[in-house]
């Protein structure tokens, strides 16, 4: 049996959602004419009391036309250092829109009001005009730490205050809302556009939906067609993405329990150096020498456990509806087994590190 962790990406649909898939109601959704595409734009707008949405192919997608929608070329993005949209898309922000990032060194990949404050850039020929802050909740590289809604309120004020834009990179969001037991209106208030991924934990088998204003959204059809991403009987995908937004959002609780479950039995082993605190679905810890995080990757996958190495130092384990309890025990017992060997493979590697 293979227990995979690498990533949240990694589920299939389930058989509830095959059902769902199969039976949904297509059409061309380049003419507007899907109606199961435009039945998830529409529930999706409606939980978070947003004006309009539109389904795309990833959530690269999504934020990359956001970003799109609200800059001009030579415009600055502020976003923490750590951001998906930075750091994992390929320089899509110079390539698709343009535009010159300020980084923030953030906590846990989250920025506060006065950060961003500290960085806006006067009205000055010399400096970008600052345009767009963009926030990431839950942060990936953050270990899946939560905003505090109170601090998202404050940019906002800013936002308003400095007429800057807000999008919010929800890959996580749902894992956020239940973790924090918040509600998806309260962050629709909020934010001028949002993305949400429905294949990460909510377990669809692709897409994301970005939500906004009538007039952004409209705007982000034009770009995701220029982007090449029309797609026509593309409601075969979307009502996966919508049994996922009905069935499996407050199932999230669950991957957040197998997270502090799996977190508790490797704080004490002596491998791990340090963890980041676990809010969510994402378990981010450091390794101890003599290991490196390539060779305890290598040791848990000869017990069929993957992980992902996200540095040299450091492994990413993700829980989602893929995991269930009974893997969970025994991804436990395999870690609290390596323990008992670690001498052993101390002397095995010690030539190689
Ligand atoms: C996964 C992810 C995305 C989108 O990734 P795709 O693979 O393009 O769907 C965006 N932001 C964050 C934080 C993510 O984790």
């Amino acid at each position: 049996m293979i227990i995979d962790f690498r990533s949240d990406t990694v589920t299939r649909p389930t058989q509830g959602m095959l059902e769902a898939m199969m039976k949904a109601n297509v059409g061309d959704d380049v003419f507007g004419e899907d109606e199961a595409v435009n039945a998830l734009e529409a529930f999706a707008a409606g939980i978070f009391g947003m004006e309009a949405g539109i389904f795309c192919a990833s959530g690269t997608m999504t934020n990359q036309i956001a970003i799109k929608c609200h800059t001009q070329p030579a415009d600055e993005v502020i976003c923490e250092g750590q951001s998906h949209i930075y750091q994992y898309e390929g320089g899509g922000i110079a390539f698709n829109s343009g535009c010159q990032v300020k980084l923030i060194d953030g906590n846990r990949g989250r920025i506060t009001a006065d950060e961003i404050s500290a960085v806006i850039n006067p009205s000055d020929i010399h400096k970008p005009p600052s345009r767009l802050v963009s926030l990431e909740n839950t942060s990936n590289r953050g270990g899946g730490s939560c905003y505090d809604i109170r601090e998202i309120e404050k940019i906002r004020e800013l936002c308003n205050r400095e007429k800057l834009q807000l999008h919010l990179d929800g890959a996580r969001l749902f894992n956020a809302l239940v973790a924090r037991n918040e509600t998806p209106e309260a962050y629709g208030r909020l934010f001028d556009s949002i993305s949400i991924c429905l294949s990460k934990g909510l377990g669809a088998p692709v897409g994301s939906i970005l939500l906004g204003k009538k007039e952004c959204i409209h705007k982000a059809r034009r770009i995701r067609k220029i982007l090449g991403g029309g797609m026509r009987q593309a409601g075969y995908l979307a009502a996966a993405g919508l049994y996922a937004l009905q069935h499996h959002v407050t199932r999230l609780s669950e991957d957040h329990g197998h997270a502090q479950q799996i977190a508790e039995t490797l704080q004490v082993q002596d491998f791990v150096k340090s963890m980041m605190p676990v809010e969510t679905n994402i378990i981010i810890f450091e390794v101890n020498p003599p290991y490196t995080a390539l060779l305890l990757t290598q040791k848990l996958k000869e017990h069929g456990v993957l992980v992902y190495a996200i540095s040299p130092t450091r492994i990413r384990m993700v829980l989602h509806l893929g995991i269930t309890p009974a893997m969970v025990n025994t991804t436990c017992a395999v870690v609290a087994g390596l323990q008992l060997d670690e001498s052993g493979i101390n002397t095995g590697f010690e030539g190689q590190v």
